[in-house]
């Protein structure tokens, strides 16, 4: 097969989807992997032709519809400029549902999905799944509240987050979505849960995916995330990278059902240090567990049987 580089057609724009499958590779080998360009380019074409990728695959040496060049060229400037394909086109997938993100609110991670699944496994054994209620502290865009509202149907499920440009992105993917998650804002560092939240009794499970990012690591992160992502949602201070888990500790101490299980995710320097604190708070069962890429990325505790 013919090779399609850009010097075909110097000077004019591509024309099949082959050659514009080419230009994403170029134009965004600086960003990204030549996987991950064919995988934006994929889902470029099918949010602004309607073709999927499956159909696309047979059809790469036809010409991209003349209506769909502007669009296509647009989406490839943005996502040149380090823009996250998420924010371009407002969604993002997470434990098989679509939700609303966009600047302000974190993009959900595949990593949070593992967190979801191992808190799905846990709540049954806390002995109440049915009638459940559940937690999710900063919540971000809904996306483990909502995975957890799908899953346990009958569980009473409440989220909070700081951000109200979260919360009211949580709020809308609840509504698209027709689940129904609890919303409140709050700051997880400050106070106590509102009296409305804790009225109903305890919680079996409490999630989190709080910040937990040092401002020195920003050497190791990629610009799509820097430049475009909450520094809310990322950033703790770098003198006290456990604030948010000393804190979530205290309040699932004081709110969690016995048997009950907390689990957040962590940053994969403070295993140990996670893990002691739990332990010192005294929680049970306290395990770490590695994500997909073999770091130490999620922690779940257990609170005692008998306080
Ligand atoms: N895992 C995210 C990242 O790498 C961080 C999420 C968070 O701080 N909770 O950018």
């Amino acid at each position: 097969m013919k090779a399609c580089g850009l010097n075909q057609h110097v000077g004019s724009d591509p024309v099949t989807f082959r050659q514009w499958k080419e230009a994403f590779r170029q134009r965004l080998g600086v960003l990204y992997e030549q996987a991950e360009a064919d995988s934006l380019f994929y889902w470029s074409v099918e949010e602004i032709t309607g073709i999927s990728k499956a159909r696309l695959l047979a059809e790469m040496e036809q010409p991209v519809p003349l209506k769909s060049v502007p669009l296509l060229k647009s989406v490839l400037q943005r996502l040149e400029k380090a823009e996250p394909v998420q924010y371009v086109f407002g969604k993002a997938f997470f434990a098989g549902m679509e939700l609303r993100v966009g600047p302000g609110v974190l993009i959900p991670r595949p990593e949070t999905e593992e967190l979801f699944q191992w808190a799905c496994e846990s709540l049954p054994l806390s002995g109440h799944s049915a009638s459940a209620r559940i937690l999710d502290l900063c919540t971000g865009s809904g996306a483990l509240a909502l995975a957890l509202a799908k899953t346990f149907p009958d569980a009473q499920v409440y989220a909070c987050d700081l951000s109200s440009i979260a919360l009211s992105t949580a709020g809308r993917n609840a509504h698209d979505l027709g689940l129904s998650v609890r919303l409140f804002q709050h700051d997880v560092l400050e106070g106590n849960l509102p009296e409305s939240v804790v009225a109903g009794g305890p919680f079996q499970l409490m999630v989190s995916n709080p910040p937990y990012v040092l401002p020195s690591e920003k050497d190791l992160m990629r610009s799509n995330v820097l430049d475009y992502e909450p520094d809310m949602a990322l950033f703790v201070d770098e003198e006290d990278p456990l604030a948010f888990y000393r804190a979530l500790a205290r309040i699932a101490r004081a709110h969690l059902a016995p048997g009950g299980f907390f689990l957040a995710e962590i940053n994969e320097s403070f295993p140990r240090e996670n893990k002691d604190l739990l332990v010192a708070a005294g929680f049970e069962e306290v395990e770490v567990r590695h994500d997909f890429r073999g770091k130490h990325r999620m922690v779940r505790a257990r609170m005692p049987l008998f306080i």
